[in-house]
């Protein structure tokens, strides 16, 4: 049984929240500040606990977090990071699961976690463009 999370991971999550877009440890930090969380280890700590709880996500290739958007159990996550405001939109495909574990099966890869990074463009901007 997963323990409930405490004052600061809930405070953590809601910043997170709040930005829409994913935000680095720093931004957090700044953005906890006036709620009286100011140690980083903390919010490393509770990012870290939020993201086993698959409440959070890192991308790994913005160093960033985004808070997760549905449930999810073991399916793979693909975050497509729109380059042009920078939202991050969320799925999640027991097809691609399915390709992926067979995949570590064959290569007798042990797969502990899968976190895809699409890039590109939001609907949202491709509709402002046009
Ligand atoms: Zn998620
Ligand atoms: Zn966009």
């Amino acid at each position: 049984m997963e323990r409930p999370l405490n004052a600061k991971e809930k405070l953590v999550l809601a910043a997170l929240r709040r930005c829409r877009k994913p935000a680095s440890a720093y931004d957090l930090i700044d953005a906890l500040k006036p709620e009286g969380v100011k140690a980083p280890p903390t919010v490393y700590r509770a990012l870290g606990r939020l993201m086993e709880a698959g409440l959070v996500h890192r991308l790994e290739s913005l160093n960033a977090f985004v808070a997760c958007t549905h449930k999810h159990g073991s399916a793979a996550v693909a975050l497509a990071v729109c380059e042009d405001c920078g939202s991050v939109e969320e799925f999640e495909s027991q097809e691609l699961t399915g390709i992926l574990e067979g995949w570590a099966a064959r290569a007798q890869f042990k797969l502990r976690q899968t976190t895809l990074e699409l890039r590109g463009s939001c609907s949202a901007c491709l509709g402002k463009a046009a």
